[in-house]
């Protein structure tokens, strides 16, 4: 099987065109120490397609062998008390919905382990998480009795413990045989009704929203309500509710064991259709009209924000179009003197504009707009100001 010719949920072969963006660093957050290595860093290409069957959205260029982690990489989320409340309502309302006090959870894929001190707060009696990213790294989330972390990527047979669920949070998307780990869970619980919890980024909202730059190589698999229930039932799982949360932005499933549904295609297909259409087009408007602007620019241009859409826009511009970009602007120390991968630009530090006098500040997060544009005042600048979309 393989992602350029079939569906990685209902092995479809009708595959429609969604979305290109040519030659995008493989790992879009990773800074590098000088442009020379910068512009070597790996590099791929996002073929977005959709399935013709079952609405499931994929990148069929993508090649798990491209995604090898350089050391120094940081995947876990960034706890904001927004998130924090999220999480907490999330572990309690499981715990409660699926009478886990007293039982044991099996996290996969459980980051610092964040969760499972959460679930262990709410009155689980083990929280047992893998996740390789963890090896040789402290957590501060398993001093409470009955938590632990193994730094392990999860295999099925590990499941030789007890268990009476099971979460997966952010795995989903970055795994190109994902129908392989529903089908080891499902192997894994037998007979039992075992309630299982998954959330992804909710790919119905990015296509609604338009929020391009969204699509990074790092994620093969965009998820739509239709495309997950598919999943869910075809494994062996049937879904008590697919819902959105945090701000639309995350897509949460909560299944019961069950008997697998071979056959299974969700309802809603019709309409991710329609919506990955109309974001194809507006996606590739918005490109063009950047590739013309920048083109046509007499002078110098920066973007303010060196994280994954700074980076991906400027990478997804093309040379031409890049040519007048001479820096990434960030507030982080950390990100200084480093090189944006694939493009190679410096990330400065924002005093360094006034060397750079930039003629055009492009702002790659519309909530920070009114922040960066009395900074850049403040450094006695004038320049034009764009907001990038999406
Ligand atoms: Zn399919």
């Amino acid at each position: 099987m393989t992602l350029a010719t079939q569906c990685p949920v209902c092995a479809g072969t009708d595959l429609r065109p969604v979305f290109t963006l040519g030659n995008v660093p493989v790992i879009c957050n990773q800074l590098w120490p000088d442009a020379q290595a910068a512009r070597a860093a790996p590099a791929g290409d996002v073929d977005l397609v959709r399935c013709g069957s079952c609405a499931m959205i994929w990148n069929a260029a993508f090649d798990p062998d491209r995604m090898v982690y350089a050391p120094g990489y940081e995947n876990a989320l960034h706890f904001s008390p927004r998130f924090q409340e999220f999480a907490k309502a999330l572990a309690a309302g499981l715990v409660a919905r699926h009478g886990l006090a007293g039982k044991h959870i099996v996290e996969i894929g459980c980051g610092d382990g964040h969760m499972l001190d959460l679930m262990a707060q709410n009155g689980v009696a083990t929280a047992t998480g893998f996740d390789p990213s963890m090896a040789g790294k402290p957590s501060p989330f398993t001093a409470r009795d009955g938590v632990s972390i193994v730094p392990e990527y999860f295999r099925s047979d590990q499941l030789d413990r007890p268990f009476d669920a099971i979460l997966c949070r952010h795995v989903l998307e970055h795994l190109d045989t994902p129908m392989d780990l529903m089908r080891d869970i499902r192997a894994a619980i037998g007979g039992r009704s075992v309630p299982v919890y998954f959330e992804v980024p909710n790919a119905g909202w990015m296509l609604d929203a338009v929020s391009m730059w969204d699509v990074i190589y790092e994620h093969v698999g965009y998820w739509t309500a239709p495309a997950i229930t598919t999943l869910f039932r075809r494994a062996g799982f049937q879904p008590q509710t697919v819902s959105a949360g945090y701000s639309d932005q995350f897509l949460m499933v909560e299944a019961l064991s069950a008997d697998p549904d071979p056959d299974a295609i969700a309802q809603g297909t019709a309409a991710v259709a329609a919506s990955a259409e109309a974001f194809a087009a507006a996606a590739n408007a918005e490109l063009d009209k950047w590739r013309v602007r920048l083109s046509a620019l007499q002078g110098r241009a920066v973007i303010w924000g060196a994280g994954s859409k700074g980076i991906t826009f400027a990478n997804a511009l093309g040379a031409r179009a890049a040519a007048p970009l001479a820096a990434l602007v960030d507030l982080n120390p950390r990100k200084h003197g480093l090189y944006a991968p694939g493009i190679a630009l410096p990330v400065v530090a924002p005093e360094a504009l006034v060397a750079l006098a930039p003629d055009l500040v492009l702002i790659s997060n519309a909530a920070y707009e009114s922040e960066i544009r009395a900074a850049v005042a403040a450094l006695g600048l004038s320049p034009e100001f764009d907001v990038i979309a999406g």
